[in-house]
């Protein structure tokens, strides 16, 4: 667990930027382009991993020398079609293991916008992973095979994709686009695409609760690369190639984005911690706000503040190392890391805690007041009994302590309750969902299956 951490009585300093920069004139730069992050789902086999090779391709982040030389390989080993997969699954022994299983984050930029592509893993025993992944986008974008069969299996009922897109909404993703994937396989038929159309919006909006006009279908195939960035011919279809639809929703999303939002509150989760003997390097997304080198932060729950002494922002395109770029101001989406100084027990910084501007520390508790909605579950959840809670990218377990107004003990399957969760290990930092529309949404699963969402409505 964390270490309580005795704070002097006096308040640490809190620290002003090193560099005096023209702030709005490098917000007006920031602005200037929209972006957006989607974070990529879909069964095993549907073929993300060669989708993704393929934007990457097409928008030549990849150049055919790369492609050419992990064709051969792929090739020697008797799985010529991996070759685009393979762009994305750098790393050797996930080649070898054949599953990407960490999230891999991947910068691209088009003429119009700028993208993060989250590529979350798709097996079932890592919904974790995929949680975390998800936790950080903007958008989901659910990838289908059209394929004879391939379509009813991954989306039947004990089917992965399901249980993925119920949680990426009910993390507050509730823009989504569906890529019908090898198309190619299905003759490129309306009938088979109108099909999947139909039976999708169905579950999406009758159980999910989407709003259809936040649905967009478009048909392709990662293969040939049809309908990715190059226009397919189809007779019957003509609603913009998948990157088309990133663009516009990336516009859209550019458009109702308050043009004043870098003044909330910094926030930003941890999603990864390297210390060495003086410093430690804290990465994530900025949740909310901006922040520059030289002012104070605290960390929740160890309470601990320290001075970003520099900032970086993290670009991750394939084939090339990780490459770090100096920055002098960083604001609400963008995935950086900070070098953080003075903190005086850099080992109680956790993947999932929150860090603030010192003045303002995130209030860290073992107990929160949640509205939640419990999906179809074989057992009921009876009170006191062990969960596994996720929030953004924290996962504790939790237990049942109190449901409100119920003389029951328990709750059943498909109910909608107010209860206070109790945290069985060690704090986590709180935001109410009224504080923050993303860190204030949770997550139950238990036994490996998802049992329940909703929202963090008081810190107890
Ligand atoms: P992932 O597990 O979702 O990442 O799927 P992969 O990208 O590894 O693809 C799984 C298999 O489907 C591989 O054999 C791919 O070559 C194949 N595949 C992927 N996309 C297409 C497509 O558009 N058309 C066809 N015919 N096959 C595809």
């Amino acid at each position: 667990g964390v270490k309580a951490l005795k704070l002097d009585s006096k308040k640490p300093a809190v620290t002003k930027p090193k560099k005096k920069i023209d702030v709005s004139k490098e917000l007006g730069v920031k602005l200037s382009k929209p972006s957006l992050s989607f974070g990529v789902i879909g069964h095993v086999d549907s073929g993300k991993s060669t989708l993704a090779g393929r934007l990457l391709y097409d928008l030549k982040i990849v150049d055919s020398k790369t492609l050419h030389k992990l064709t051969k390989e792929s090739e020697s080993i008797g799985k010529a079609s991996f070759a685009l997969a393979w762009i994305m699954d750098q790393t050797k022994d996930e080649r070898e293991r054949g599953v990407t299983v960490d999230i891999c984050q991947t910068q691209f930029k088009t003429e119009k916008s700028l993208f993060t592509m989250i590529d979350c893993p798709g097996h079932k025993s890592f919904i974790p992973q995929m949680i975390n992944g998800i936790s950080q986008a903007d958008l989901t974008l659910l990838i289908v095979d059209a394929g004879k069969n391939a379509f009813e299996s991954s989306f039947g009922l004990s089917g992965q994709t399901r249980e993925q897109i119920t949680i990426a909404r009910n993390l507050g993703l509730d823009r989504l686009v569906v890529a019908v994937n090898k198309m190619d396989t299905a003759d490129w038929q309306q009938d088979r695409f109108e099909q999947i159309v139909d039976e999708l919006t169905q579950f999406l909006v009758d159980d999910l609760a989407f709003a259809k006009e936040k649905i967009r279908f478009v048909p392709i195939s990662g293969l040939s690369g049809g309908n990715v960035v190059a226009k397919q011919k189809l007779s019957w279809y003509s609603k913009g190639t998948l990157m088309e639809v990133l663009e516009a929703e990336a516009e859209l999303k550019h458009s109702e984005d308050s043009a004043d939002r870098f003044n909330d509150e910094f926030i930003m989760s941890i999603n990864d911690i390297e210390t060495s003997s003086d410093d430690v390097l804290i990465s994530g997304r900025v949740n909310s706000g901006k922040i520059q080198p030289g002012e104070s932060i605290a960390v929740s729950p160890s309470g601990d503040v320290g001075v970003v002494d520099k900032i970086f922002a993290n670009i991750e395109s394939p084939g090339a190392p990780k490459a770090k770029q100096d920055r002098d101001l960083v604001i609400v989406g963008e995935f950086v890391t900070l070098k953080v100084k003075n903190l005086s027990l850099p080992d109680n910084v956790k993947v999932g805690d929150l860090v603030s501007r010192s003045n303002s520390p995130i209030q860290a508790s073992m107990k929160i007041k949640c509205k939640i909605t419990t999906f179809k579950m074989n057992l009921p959840l009876l009170l006191g009994s062990q969960f596994i809670l996720f929030r953004n990218n924290i996962s504790v377990p939790a237990t049942l302590s109190n449901i409100e107004g119920r003389k029951k003990k328990h709750l059943g399957s498909n109910q909608d309750a107010l209860v206070e969760i109790d945290l069985v290990e060690r704090p986590i930092p709180v935001l109410t969902y009224a504080q923050d529309s993303k860190l204030g949404r949770v997550v139950l699963r238990k036994n490996g299956e998802t049992i329940g969402a909703g929202t963090v409505e008081e810190v107890l």
